[in-house]
Formats: C-alpha cells, sequence, structure tokens
C-alpha cells in the first residue's frame, strides 16, 4: 500500500507517511456560514472527503475536525470591510446566532445530500473565543504582535521563513502594496489576530479581551482549533487553494511561533469550481449556484459528486450544464448497473477462481488511480471497467463494486430507483404509445413500432422490453 499525495509544501508528489503509525489527523477549514455553500465550496468538500475516504480505504484511522467560521471572516483579505457574519445578519434581519444556526444546518444538509462523511470534531469559532484569546497572549509574550489603532497585528517582518507555503515574494508584495491597506502596518503582509470594536457602533458579536473589546482574526479559529482537537502536529490540513497565499499562510504563522514545531506534515489544496471565462464561484460576488438550485432543475445531487470526480482535484473545473447533463447520465446507468449487480449477486453463487483472479485485476487498477494522487477520473475508469466484464460472476462484480464505492462515495450498497414524480398526462400518452407499439408488432408492422419507440424517447422516456412486457421510466 503506497498512496501518492500532492503536497503545497514542497509542490511534489511523495509517499503519505502520517505521524502517528496508522492514524491520521486531518483537519479541513469548514464553511463561513453567513449564506448557503456555493457548488464550488462543495466541490472542495467533495474532495477532502475522497481524500478521507481513500485514507481510510487504505487502512488509516482518520480523526477528521472541520471548523465552522461564524465570527471574524471579513469581505476583504487586507483586514479591511466588513465582518461576513454580520453583513449576513444585516442584510437577513435577523441575529448573527440565527444566521450562523441556520446556514450551518443547510451546509451539514448539503453534505448529507452528496453523501459527504461529516468530520468526527465540529468546531465553532465562538466556542473558542478563550483559545484563541490565549493564542495571541502566547504571541504576545514571544513579542511577535503589535496595537494599531482599528485592533492587534501580527508582525510578519520578524519571521525568517514568512510565506514559505505559497513562496511568496514578500518584497514583492511590499512594492506593490495597495493604498487602501490599513495604515500602520509595518508590513504588507501583516494580518489582524485581534480587531476591536468600532468606537461608535456596538457590534452584534463582541468579547472582552486584554487588549480591548471585539473579536478574533479570522486565521486564528483554525489554528486554535487544530491545536486543541488534534495536538501540536498534524498530518493533512484541506482547503481550496485561494487559501493558500493568506489563510494558510498566515495559520501557519501564528501556530509555528507558538509551538516552534513544524505544525502540519502535508498541506493539500482542492482546484476552483470555475463559471464561464474562467471566473471562480464566489460566494460574495453574488449569482452563484447552491445545490439547492440543481435539485430544483432536477438533477440529483450524486450527479454532482460524479461530475466533480470526472476531473483530478488539482485541476480547475469549468461548470456547464451539458457537463452536468453528461455526468447525470453516467450517474443514472451507475445506479440501474449497481441496483441490477445487487439483484443478481443475491441471486448468485460465489465466484470461480478465475473470476476472482481477473477481479483482483480490475482493483489493482483502481488502488493505482486512488494511489496516484487520487486520481479519480482513472478510478471511474477503472470501476467502468468492472461493470463492463460480463465475465465477472455477480458475486464479485457487486463485492468489488462495493469495495470501490467506500472510496467514490455514491451509496450504492443501499442505492435506490431514482423516483421521479411522473405527471399524469406524461403518463397516459406513454402508456398509449406503448399500446399502439404492441399492435404494430403484431402485425409485424416494424417500421411502425420503430417509429413509435422514437416517438417514446423524444418525450423523454426509456423502455426496455423484458420478458414481462415493456417498461418504461422517465429519464
Ligand atoms: P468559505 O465558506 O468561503 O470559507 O469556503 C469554503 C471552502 O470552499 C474553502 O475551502 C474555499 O477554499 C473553497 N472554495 C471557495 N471558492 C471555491 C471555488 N470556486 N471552487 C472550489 N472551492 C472553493
Ligand atoms: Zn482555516
Amino acid at each position: 500500500m503506497s498512496l501518492k499525495l500532492y503536497n503545497t509544501l514542497t509542490r511534489k508528489v511523495d509517499e503519505f507517511r502520517s505521524i502517528r503509525p496508522g492514524e491520521v489527523a486531518l483537519y479541513t477549514c469548514g464553511p463561513t456560514v453567513y449564506n448557503y455553500a456555493h457548488i464550488g465550496n462543495l466541490r472542495t468538500y467533495i474532495f477532502e472527503d475522497v481524500l478521507k475516504r481513500s485514507l481510510g480505504w487504505c487502512g488509516w484511522k482518520v480523526k477528521h475536525v472541520m471548523n465552522v467560521t461564524d465570527v471574524g471572516h471579513l469581505t476583504s483579505d487586507a483586514d479591511s470591510g466588513q465582518d461576513k457574519m454580520e453583513k449576513g445578519a444585516a442584510r437577513e434581519g435577523k441575529s448573527v446566532w440565527e444566521i450562523a444556526g441556520f446556514y450551518w444546518q443547510a451546509f451539514k444538509e448539503d453534505l448529507v445530500r452528496l453523501n459527504i462523511l461529516p468530520p468526527d470534531v465540529w468546531c465553532k469559532a465562538t466556542d473558542h473565543i478563550a483559545e484563541q484569546i490565549g493564542m495571541v497572549k502566547a504571541l504576545e509574550a514571544k513579542g511577535l504582535i503589535y496595537r494599531l489603532e482599528d485592533g492587534i497585528y501580527f508582525d510578519t517582518g520578524k519571521l525568517g521563513d514568512y510565506g514559505r507555503l505559497a513562496r511568496l515574494d514578500v518584497a514583492g508584495l511590499q512594492a506593490g502594496a495597495r493604498v487602501d491597506l490599513v495604515q500602520g502596518k509595518r508590513n504588507v503582509t501583516d494580518f489582524a489576530v485581534w480587531k476591536f470594536s468600532p468606537k461608535d457602533s456596538k457590534r452584534l458579536m463582541e468579547w472582552p479581551s486584554p487588549w480591548g473589546v471585539g473579536f478574533p482574526g479570522w486565521h486564528l479559529e483554525c489554528s486554535a482549533m487544530a491545536l486543541k482537537y488534534l495536538g501540536e502536529q498534524l498530518d493533512i490540513h484541506c482547503g481550496g487553494v485561494d487559501h493558500v497565499a493568506v489563510h494558510h499562510t498566515n495559520e501557519i504563522a501564528q501556530t509555528e511561533s507558538i509551538t516552534g514545531k513544524q505544525w502540519v506534515s502535508w498541506w493539500m489544496h482542492g482546484e476552483f469550481l470555475t463559471m464561464g471565462e474562467g471566473a471562480r464561484m464566489a460566494k460574495s460576488e453574488g449569482g452563484f449556484l447552491t445545490l439547492q438550485a440543481l435539485i430544483d432543475k432536477g438533477y440529483d445531487p450524486p450527479a454532482y459528486r460524479y461530475f466533480c470526480l470526472n476531473a483530478h482535484y488539482r485541476q480547475q473545473l469549468a461548470f456547464r450544464w451539458e457537463s452536468l447533463d453528461s455526468a447525470a447520465t453516467a450517474f443514472e446507468r451507475l445506479r440501474n448497473r449497481a441496483i441490477e449487480l445487487r439483484q443478481a449477486a443475491a441471486a448468485n453463487s460465489a465466484g470461480t477462481a478465475d473470476a476472482q483472479t481477473a477481479s483482483s485485476g480490475r482493483l489493482a487498477d483502481f488502488r493505482e488511480a486512488v494511489e496516484d494522487d487520487l486520481n479519480m477520473p482513472r478510478a471511474l475508469a477503472a470501476m467502468w471497467g468492472l461493470l463492463k466484464n460480463s465475465k465477472l460472476p455477480a458475486r464479485q462484480a457487486w463485492a468489488d463494486l462495493l469495495d470501490m464505492d467506500r472510496v467514490l462515495g455514491f451509496g450504492l450498497e443501499t442505492i435506490q430507483p431514482r423516483k421521479i414524480e411522473v405527471d399524469a398526462d406524461l403518463a397516459a400518452r406513454v402508456e398509449k404509445l406503448i399500446a399502439e407499439r404492441t399492435a404494430a408488432k403484431k402485425e409485424k408492422n416494424f417500421a411502425r413500432a420503430d417509429e413509435i419507440r422514437k416517438q417514446i424517447a423524444e418525450l423523454g422516456v426509456e423502455l426496455k422490453d423484458t420478458p414481462q412486457g415493456p417498461v418504461w421510466r422517465k429519464l
């Protein structure tokens, strides 16, 4: 077993090794719960789910922690702009707590609909204010922070290797610094660890601290909660690629300054889902698509999972309705094959020795794909290879498919035929056409029977002739 994974820190694909034998400490940056997750965010969570499932499939016991950002994530990375949560509350005329509760629940429902396994530990930023203040105190004791009018800042100039993860050209950034940066920052890369409440208005969420009433800087929560739940060193930390240059870079600066140790062995990042002309789908831009919007258009959530798995996680994926349609068709084919195979396996006896060998060959392809930095397009191809292998006894094929599904996560073991509400008019038209076709066949008018079959297909209906007679279903 040799799982190879890309590490943003080294920019290389290397064989994964955990710090503690057999165990993986995994931290994934979670949602900012001021709005629904969009399908771009969900692409990142699907990638992380595949990673976690693959680690489990390869034999590691994973402890997975995910945070929920319910305070302090500003609309700008430059420590200016509004707190996203307060903005969401103002938009909807609700309390910040109501907003957080509502969108966190909506996020959990999205995870369930996409078959994404929940983390072992969910942790909310607002439940860990004391830990975050504790970190700022530790940074203060090391002389790494300074005070400005609007908050307490981390002095990145004091670190020799700041920006190592993103390979930042700090001098270049300094030269091109924007004028709208917070006044008084010593270095363009310095960031707030504690922000003060405005003097003239009350914030909805604020806490006392040794430096003044306010709220923690966004980057701090991940450092504080990862330390609390996973210890000073962890194996893998994930997020989307947008987190490399600022959020994860700052998490590293804070955490390693305090512990004096390398914090994370493997940094892994999912590439963007883009819309149209390569533009990243973003929550703050408006006009984004939610999973519910896909459902409202008639797509089944696992079809979106299939769509994401069709691209490698380190490649940008352009969202197009036609591509989603192809993924949905492929997923329906998979669903139907899985149901057929499950029924056949239940009725079938065990496979022969020959079949066993052929099957382990299939799994070898699949294993290679997973071990090759989670190459899901290849893994899907290996899965279809298995399903097309008609020589394999059903029991064997079904067992192999279930094994693959531990990584792919389509929930095939208990998958049911898709329930589509068919309107009564359509059903009546289809039944009438089927009766006409049966009559045409009886009269040996095959040209007419074919014509009717075409008409049925044009209604978006699949027709199958079975020993029990014609069976149809809406696609
Ligand atoms: P947020 O809720 O904005 O903090 O984002 C949640 C996760 O989605 C983070 O890991 C982001 O890096 C990731 N993300 C944001 N936009 C996209 C996108 N267009 N495609 C893929 N992942 C994204
Ligand atoms: Zn984070």
